[in-house]
């Protein structure tokens, strides 16, 4: 079976029908058999391409530019304020736990003043939370990305 979308050159409506095979379609329309559902004109045709399945495509394409957008728009923002991030804090790196407890337990009057930023693993910020120390992750986009 195959699916046409017909349309009339008439009224312009569209509408699809199944046929048996392309054969069966032109048979039918020879014998002045096929006519528009709408205003019964003779005049019809296929129309090239199967509208519904065009909109859905179209309509997932417009779908991807908005999560594209919104994806740069983030990425943006976390850019601004990870540059933020750099200006004001202290980079540690991976002793970040480590900075945070000194910080917390008052060891480190500097970094105290102006806060720490670096990398820590899952466990040790959990582990910095049972202490209660507060941390704040923020995905960290590398510089080599752009
Ligand atoms: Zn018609």
């Amino acid at each position: 079976m195959i699916k046409y979308s017909i349309k009339c050159d008439d009224c312009k409506f569209n509408f699809d029908s199944w046929f048996a095979s392309s054969e069966e379609f032109e048979k039918i329309k020879k014998s002045k058999l096929l006519t528009c559902s709408f205003c019964n004109s003779l005049n019809v045709n296929k129309s090239l391409m199967t509208p519904n399945l065009n909109k859905t495509k179209k309509k997932q394409a417009i779908i991807n530019d908005e999560k594209i957008k919104k994806f740069k728009e983030i990425k943006k923002n976390l850019k601004k304020y990870q540059n933020f991030i750099e200006k004001n804090y202290n980079y540690v790196g991976n002793n970040f736990a480590y900075e945070a407890r000194n910080i917390h337990y008052n060891k480190n009057e500097k970094n105290f003043a102006k806060g720490i930023f670096g990398k820590a693993t899952k466990k040790e910020i959990k582990e910095l939370k049972e202490e209660g120390i507060d941390t704040e992750t923020i995905p960290w986009i590398n510089n080599k990305e752009n």
